[in-house]
């Protein structure tokens, strides 16, 4: 391997990765709870039209298996909670009766890479794929491609991890334990860095 090679140069030689062909069973979205970010709650917010708190909940450490060191973790008075997609039904809120996911195009980013679990290099290169261990997905492994789009959207996970996970670590520093849920919703409501805005009254 050309150590000088960029990720770009090094996905451009589309080596090939072992895909499913999913079937639409919808496991996916209904037997995990799924983790949002910030970002993930404003954009569905915005396209939906709904109040943060219509579908947001806010999980302990009994519903979701997160290390105690992950930035999900949020202080609140009742405990730690990790913010996620509300629940209806047993599955997600947005999944259809159809299986088909109903905020498709603003679906949260871990939702983007389901159900694979990518392993990147320090430089955003795919070193390996594999199948997320939450879901026992059924399908057998019967492509290959070089997962350019998997890639991409594992990249653009990552980055909104890290800027989340400051967020939160922010409010754990500043206001944690001290506020309360709907005070959390009303903080990432506003995107990192912006300023409230003046009333006009
Ligand atoms: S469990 Fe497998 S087949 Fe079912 S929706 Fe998920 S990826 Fe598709
Ligand atoms: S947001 Fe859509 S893709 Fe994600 S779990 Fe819910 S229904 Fe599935």
């Amino acid at each position: 391997m050309n150590a000088r090679q960029t990720p770009r140069k090094r996905d451009r030689r589309k080596r090939l990765f072992k895909t499913i062909a999913c079937s639409g069973c919808g496991t996916c979205c209904s037997e995990p709870i799924v983790p949002v970010t910030d970002s993930d709650v404003r954009r569905i917010a915005r396209a939906t039209g709904r109040a943060p708190e219509s579908f947001v909940r806010f999980y302990s450490d009994d519903d979701m298996d997160f290390a105690a060191e992950s930035g999900v973790w949020i202080r609140f008075p009742a405990g730690v909670r990790a913010m996620g997609l509300r629940r209806r039904k047993n599955r997600c809120l947005f999944l259809g009766d159809d299986m088909r996911c109903t905020i498709y195009q603003h679906r949260p980013r871990t939702c983007r890479t389901f159900p694979y679990q990518t392993d990147l290099d320090e430089s955003g290169a795919l070193r390996r794929v594999t199948m997320n261990p939450i879901v026992k997905c059924r399908r057998r492994r019967v492509d290959d491609s070089p997962l350019t789009k998997l890639v991409r959207d594992s990249r653009a996970e990552d980055r909104e991890d890290d800027r989340y996970y400051a967020r939160v670590e922010i409010w754990n520093e500043s206001v944690g334990g001290k506020k309360r849920m709907r005070d959390f919703l009303a903080f990432v409501e506003r995107p990192a860095g912006a300023r409230g805005k003046k009333s006009k009254r």
